[in-house]
């Protein structure tokens, strides 16, 4: 059976995405240097064939024996970690980028990367289709992650053109689900901590920016089927169904069952006023579509939350 390595195997992503390849039957290397990864959120792997390797894959890395694939996974995902750690997200995404590729190339293994929606920046064409390039300001708070996911993907490219590497990039738009951090600043995992504590429920700005939010399950079966597919260019996985902030703070509200009260904070700098994926690319290459209804998906991290929240 194949034998495969997760980069960032500890953070949200990362921990479905190793459990979702032992369940295939992958022998699994997870590697994290635990800066924004827990290790609660693969504590139920140990008794599986998963090896865990605490490591910061901006240095050199080394793993012995043959490798099939290579996921890479490893970066802060949320606004508040690139203001926290900015040299560490532009690190990861530059330094850590090239040697993962650097291991996928020695191992003759098959290498996959997580790149974002935020690679089209504040974007001007609506729906983003893989072929828009992007409206980023590359010296504002979110240019260290924005820039650092265009330069592993530029990177990603220069190693399956130059070397030969089998490449995939997979452009995530903004997911939710259990092992999201309570506080990590996201709307969603924002949301649901006020609300379940009865707090105040922030939205930013006046709430009239979109997202369109696709359910952790349906992600990772967009990036196992882009894993085997033939294509080398990158995909877009999300949900298209788009929402205000403010509706998905009041559906929250609702789900949850509590009394918060909406309060309306500051838009941070250069947050993109709309968002929403062409999936196209996904439903010809992949045949993938997201299957988790908004309101059953939020249902379902809510009693995550909850039972997090019991036990903090
Ligand atoms: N947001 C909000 N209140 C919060 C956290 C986020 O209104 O407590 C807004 C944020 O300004 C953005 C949207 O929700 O417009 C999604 O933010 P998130 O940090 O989840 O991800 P982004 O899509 O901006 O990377």
């Amino acid at each position: 059976m194949p034998r495969t390595v997760v980069t960032g195997a500890a953070g949200f992503i990362g921990s479905h995405l190793s459990e979702a390849l032992l369940d295939l039957g992958h022998s699994v290397v997870g590697i994290d240097n635990l800066l924004t990864g827990d290790m609660d959120n693969i504590a139920h792997l140990r008794d599986r064939d998963f090896a865990f390797i605490r490591h910061d894959v901006t240095r050199y890395i080394e793993v012995d024996g043959p490798v099939d694939f290579v996921l890479h996974w490893a970066s802060p995902a949320s606004p508040i970690d690139y203001l926290e750690l900015p040299i560490q997200t532009l690190k990861v995404g530059s330094l850590g980028t090239h040697n993962v590729l650097g291991l996928a190339k020695a191992k003759h293994a098959r290498f996959v990367t997580a790149s974002t929606s935020e690679v089209y920046g504040d974007p001007l064409e609506h729906p983003q289709k893989e072929t828009y390039w992007g409206n980023v300001n590359p010296i504002g708070p979110r240019g260290v992650y924005d820039e650092a996911k265009r330069f592993a993907e530029a990177m990603t490219m220069a190693y399956h053109r130059y070397h030969g590497v089998d490449t995939k990039i997979v452009r995530i738009f903004n997911t939710y689900g259990p092992r999201m951090r309570l506080r990590d600043g996201r709307a969603v995992p924002a949301f649901m901590s006020q609300a379940l504590a009865g707090e105040d429920v922030t939205v930013f700005g006046n709430g009239t920016q979109t997202r369109s939010f696709c359910y952790i399950s349906d992600l990772v079966d967009g990036i196992l089927r882009l894993m085997v597919s033939d294509t080398n260019d990158p995909v877009n996985i999300g949900n298209p169904y788009e929402v205000t902030i403010e509706e998905i703070a009041r559906t929250v509200i609702r789900l949850v069952g509590s009394k918060s009260r909406i309060v309306y904070k500051p838009l941070p700098e250069d947050d993109p006023k709309q968002r929403r994926p062409d999936i196209t690319r996904a439903r010809t290459l992949l045949h993938w579509e997201p299957k988790i209804e908004l309101e059953d998906g939020l249902l379902r991290t809510v009693e995550y939350f909850k039972g997090k929240l019991k036990t903090t």
